[in-house]
């Protein structure tokens, strides 16, 4: 019997990721593939670094993408930094930073936790009176953009902290990157690390990340990493300077000539704007989902503005509508976690899918079901054709 290929159906991905991805992106993944030692693909990836320091605003040395997901872009920037017994202040305000956690103690390290509630960021004041109180620690966790919860935390002030205690911090930024204002060199983070899948709307499975020099020669006095396929010693040989490059694993090709094709969008349109785009469109969608009487749970100056973390109505059962959106209007939203779970939706406006169509299509959608808060006062001025945007 004939097997049958899989044709995906046509999706506006307006969940917390993965995003739309471009058609030329899309276009770029379907290119022939080469070998990953030719040289032509060798000048992909110098270019590939370069576009990526673009995108994090940095100038350090030690920036590529890791052929994993966010998830192991994570992981490798502990494994390669945190040693048996170190304490590790973690702060934590979802899913992602209870992740960082695990980790930690994984690695039989000692996790802190600096705790704050979902839906709000991190207190600058918990991490100092936890440095205070234990001035052994070495590292401090944290995610700029907690996309389980909507919250953005001031990684400024965080590492600023960080430091005064001789830390060095490790930062999620897999939400943020190319959405939200992040400045890795004149934040001084020390190590980040991002994911494709979000604002960059390239596939997921890539891990961009970024080290300083103050980590670099941490990682390089290391003798004892636990993982092969993470460790950044190894790793910079292959995605080191040109010629002198040896085999450590294959890169996937073709994801590269798709996240390539995304930085290529991402510096042509300009990170500033990218940024500002994010802010505009998210504000017009905000406008009709709070018309629609949804509450955030985040308030606006804590808040990731292209994640929009809103109350479901009063009595309707959020499942079947997620469902009823994706199966009838091809529209995926995001459902909460852990404790947001049954209560509050998550609707991204990232990347690729934040256009204005996208916005009118969640109107459209998602107005069917909210019709008892609806604000008669809105009106279709924030129907706006996507030209004047
Ligand atoms: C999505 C996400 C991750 C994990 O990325 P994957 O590509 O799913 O492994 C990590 N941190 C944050 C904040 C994320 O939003």
């Amino acid at each position: 019997m004939q097997e049958n290929s899989f044709y995906p159906p046509i999706r506006t991905l307006m969940g917390p990721g993965p995003t739309d991805v471009h058609p030329k992106v899309l276009q770029a993944l379907a290119m022939p593939t080469i070998g990953h030692l030719d040289p032509q693909f060798v000048t992909l990836m110098d270019e590939i670094k370069g576009l990526l320091k673009y995108a994090f605003k940095t100038e350090n040395e030690l920036t590529l993408p890791i052929s994993g997901p966010g998830s192991l872009g994570m992981e490798a920037c502990f494994v390669n930094l945190v040693e048996e017994g170190d304490k590790v202040i973690v702060c934590q305000n979802g899913v992602f930073g209870t992740r960082m956690a695990d980790i930690v103690r994984r690695l039989k390290a000692v996790p802190i936790i600096v705790e704050d509630p979902w839906g709000r960021a991190i207190d600058p004041n918990k991490l100092e009176a936890a440095l205070k109180k234990n001035p052994d620690v070495k590292f401090v966790a944290m995610v700029h953009a907690e996309t389980s919860t909507g919250a953005l935390s001031d990684v400024k002030t965080l590492t600023e902290i960080a430091h005064k205690y001789d830390c060095l911090t490790i930062v999620d930024a897999v939400t943020s990157l190319g959405g939200s204002k992040l400045l890795v060199d004149e934040w001084k983070l020390d190590v980040v690390y991002s994911g494709t899948q979000k604002c960059l709307s390239a596939p997921p499975g890539l891990s961009p990340v970024t080290f300083n020099q103050r980590a670099v020669d941490l990682i390089k006095k290391r003798k004892n990493i636990t993982s092969w396929f993470m460790d950044m010693n190894l790793v910079l040989g292959y995605w080191g300077e040109g010629a002198k490059r040896s085999y450590h694993h294959t890169a996937p090709v073709n994801s590269l000539y798709g996240l390539h094709e995304s930085l290529v969008l991402l510096k042509n349109e300009g990170l500033e704007n990218s940024w500002k785009r994010h802010e505009r469109l998210n504000s017009i969608l905000e406008k009709g989902l709070k018309a629609f009487g949804l509450e955030y749970l985040v308030p606006k100056n804590e808040r990731i503005l292209h994640m929009n973390v809103v109350s479901v109505p009063e009595g309707q059962d959020e499942a079947k509508i997620r469902s009823d959106l994706l199966n009838n209007f091809n529209l995926e939203i995001g459902g909460g976690l852990g404790p947001l779970a049954g209560k509050y939706w998550r609707i991204g406006l990232m990347g690729y899918s934040c256009r204005m169509q996208n916005i009118n299509q969640v109107f459209g959608a998602l107005g069917r079901f909210c019709l008892n808060g609806v604000n008669t006062n809105f009106r279709p001025e924030f129907y706006l054709p996507s030209q004047q945007i």
